[in-house]
């Protein structure tokens, strides 16, 4: 069997047009959903991920309030800017990119944000509200991971979802998010990390399996079973010398070899990246909806 792939950037492309609708929606009744954007520093793989969340605000009709901060900045300064957007009516969600300088304290830092502008899902209110099935703001990725499933007709109520990565933004979320008793959730699911045992002893009996570690070849093709659906969260930069940059991404499966055994899988690049920037707009767009109800 060759594997369907799951195209992540037409999904994201799907729901980002659907946003556009209903934001165009929203400004007839004179309310732009804004997003609040904070960037400590100059890292420049955060500095393009600002940029390339900003490019997607201005594509489906967003207000975006970039604030940038040297990476001198100090707790107080930055602080103060949370608190800012926190009492700021035209801001519906605040993101602050992560990690954040050395100096400066990330878990303060994200508590002070207010729960209903917390459009990333970090906030232990948020977080909570999620597990408890209340209405909460979804984090990004897992989200999308769990959108790509549902839009590709993948039956999640009774399947085994076996997760591998047990982070606090995507595996744990993700397997919180998929044992609710929901219309797009309703699986059985396993979470797997470095303590476990046999990997492959889980993995072999999952319908579907999520790779999210952080590390090449995770997931090898002795590990799915025949006609599974695998979903791929990793990127991780490898050398090439072939390419310009001399480097390209890789996720967490042996994407060759198990493309030829699964029924469905996702590319990287290409598969979850585009979902994790369109659940953040889905989730602003959220926001002013239920603070302008
Ligand atoms: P993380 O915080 O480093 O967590 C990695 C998790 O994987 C940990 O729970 C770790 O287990 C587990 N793990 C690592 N190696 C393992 C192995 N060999 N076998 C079993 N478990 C293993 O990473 P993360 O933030 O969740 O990110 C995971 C990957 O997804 C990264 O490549 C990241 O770049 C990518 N990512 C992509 C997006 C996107 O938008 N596409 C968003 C977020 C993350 P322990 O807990 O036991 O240490």
């Amino acid at each position: 069997m060759t594997a369907k792939i799951i195209d992540g950037k037409q999904v994201a492309a799907d729901i980002r047009a659907e946003l556009k609708a209903q934001v165009q929606e929203l400004k007839t009744q004179g309310v732009v959903p804004g997003l609040g954007v904070i960037l400590v520093g100059d890292d420049p793989a955060s500095k393009s991920y600002v940029m390339a969340k900003e490019k997607a605000c201005e594509e489906i009709g967003l207000f975006s309030d970039d604030n940038r901060l040297p990476a001198t900045a100090t707790q107080a300064e930055l602080m103060d800017r949370v608190r800012k957007m926190n009492a700021d009516p035209k801001i519906h969600g605040i993101l602050v990119q992560l990690p954040l300088p050395k100096h400066l304290n990330e878990t303060e830092v994200l508590l002070a944000i207010d729960p209903d502008k917390d459009v990333d899902g970090f906030h232990p209110m948020n977080v909570g509200r999620m597990v408890l099935d209340q209405k909460a703001f979804l984090p990004c990725t897992p989200h999308g991971v769990i959108q790509l499933l549902v839009r590709n007709g993948v039956k999640l109520k009774g399947a085994h979802v076996v997760i591998v990565g047990r982070s606090n933004i995507v595996g744990k979320p993700l397997a919180n998010m998929l044992v609710q008793k929901s219309a797009m959730a309703n699986a059985t699911v396993t979470l797997c990390h470095t303590g476990t045992k046999d990997i492959g002893y889980f993995t072999r009996q999952a319908d579907v399996v999520v790779a999210a570690t952080g590390r090449p070849k995770t997931i090898t093709v002795d590990m799915v079973k025949e006609g599974a659906v695998v979903i791929d969260v990793g990127v991780n930069r490898i050398n090439d010398p072939s390419k310009k940059c001399g480097f390209r991404l890789v996720g967490d499966v042996d994407y060759e070899a198990v493309k030829e055994k699964a029924s469905l899988i996702t590319p990287v690049p290409g598969g979850v990246g585009p979902m994790t920037i369109t659940m953040l707009l889905f989730n602003t767009v959220e926001s002013a909806k239920r603070m302008h109800k």
